[in-house]
């Protein structure tokens, strides 16, 4: 355990939780076939668990955008690399690690409607109570949070922390 972090989400938790959103898509996706597309570097925790749970064929790929410098919004997403597979007539299944202000999301979402997918949800293991006007956009959240800079479980501090188990946050913050 890290001296300086509150515990916000345990380890069992996420696990337990991850376990109740896995059946969740089976059931919602039952009889398709999936693409998984997580948003990296913050959801490769997440969707190794998550995927692992899903008992059905599935394919994943990865892109990545970044926005924070030095635990900070910049405010500006910037694409660093997209997918490498057509998802045209596809099914698929975005995961993030967090939605904050929702900037990310709503630009993953322009620029994946582009490819014109069968259809595309939403998986993201934590939503911030920001206030953002996304939340109808999420189609399964794993944990509500407060307005809490938070690391581990895949999410960083300059790059570190991502590897705990458990999601915290930063005492004092
Ligand atoms: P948004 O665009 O919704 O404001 O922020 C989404 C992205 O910002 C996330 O994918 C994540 O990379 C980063 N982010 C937002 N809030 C936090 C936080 O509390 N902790 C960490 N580590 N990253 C965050």
């Amino acid at each position: 355990m890290e001296k300086n972090l509150d515990v916000l989400v345990s380890a069992e938790d996420i696990q337990k939780r991850i376990a109740t959103l896995a059946r969740q898509i089976q059931q919602d996706f039952s009889g398709r076939q999936l693409v998984v597309v997580g948003v990296l570097k913050g959801a490769f925790i997440f969707m190794a668990d998550l995927v692992r749970h899903i008992k059905m064929p599935l394919a994943c790929d990865f892109l990545r955008v970044s926005s924070y410098e030095k635990d900070q919004s910049t405010g500006v997403v910037r694409m660093d690399f997209d997918m490498t597979q057509p998802i045209a007539g596809k099914d698929v299944l975005l995961i993030e690690d967090i939605v904050d202000s929702g900037r990310t999301l709503s630009y993953l979402l322009k620029h994946l409607e582009t490819k014109k997918p069968a259809s595309l949800k939403v998986c993201s293991l934590l939503y911030k109570e920001t206030g953002a006007q996304i939340k109808n956009r999420v189609d399964y959240i794993g944990f509500d949070i407060p307005n809490r800079y938070v690391v581990g479980y895949g999410l960083d501090s300059e790059g570190l922390y991502r590897s705990l188990p458990y999601v915290g946050a930063f005492k004092g913050s």
